[in-house]
């Protein structure tokens, strides 16, 4: 099995039927630290990738994450449409001339595309923001690819290291974002982006092999 263009945009897709799936969850989530716009903002920012994706097939995974790296930072207002949309920005540049993925050129794709989020929202690990999702995630797929591990073992290890991530956020202060004008009240609650970026994780781990 080769992974392509073909199989990235299914994991677009497939990211938004999850986002659309959980979508009151993501709200519930935003309701307690942020303003309830989160699984709206992400529902309608995907929900407008995957109509662009069908109008213009991409021909290259690069293209496929430009289309949507723009889409989402056209369609989604909030802190996630610029944060996404630089993610998916970042892996478009990575992904120059790449036309197959496995677990070498996923792990460079991750890096890139955390480098997007943090030279975005200047987020740390632990400020309880996605970067708390997407860090360990990116650490547990170099791993893997140092260990030469095969593309579905290094997405098994991202999605559950992305999974504790999420879970680590209950317990911390936010310090980026709206969460953060809550200061000490916004522990004990999950990160909602956080939560929006396992998902997406997980989809690729499911179509990406
Ligand atoms: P808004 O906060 O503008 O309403 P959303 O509700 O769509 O936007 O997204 C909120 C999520 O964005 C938070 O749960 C957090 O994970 C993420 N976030 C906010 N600020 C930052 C930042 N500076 N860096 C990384 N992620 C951030
Ligand atoms: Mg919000």
């Amino acid at each position: 099995m080769t992974v392509g263009v073909e199989e990235v945009v299914t994991w677009i897709g497939t990211s938004a039927d999850r986002i659309t799936e959980r979508r009151d969850e993501l709200t519930k989530l935003d309701s307690a630290i942020g303003d309830a716009d989160h699984g709206a903002n992400m529902t309608r920012g995907f929900k407008a990738v995957v109509e662009k994706l069908n109008d213009s097939p991409p021909e290259t995974i690069a293209e496929a994450f430009k289309t949507t790296a723009m889409t989402l930072i056209s369609k989604v207002g909030g802190a996630s449409g610029p944060l996404y949309g630089t993610m998916f920005l970042k892996m478009s540049q990575a992904a120059d001339g790449m036309d197959q993925i496995g677990t070498a050129e996923w792990a460079d794709l991750l890096d890139a595309a955390l480098d997007g989020i943090v030279s975005r929202g200047k987020a740390v690990l632990e400020d309880k923001t996605m970067v708390d999702a997407l860090s360990p995630a990116v650490d547990a797929v170099r791993n893997a690819a140092d260990s030469r591990d095969d593309l579905e073992t290094a997405m098994r290890a991202m999605s559950e290291a992305a999974a504790q991530g999420v879970a680590a956020t209950i317990p911390l202060v936010a310090r980026k974002g709206r969460a953060s004008y809550l200061g000490e009240r916004s522990a004990g609650h999950q990160d909602p982006g956080a939560t929006s970026t396992h998902l997406i994780l997980d989809a690729a781990a499911d179509t990406l092999k």
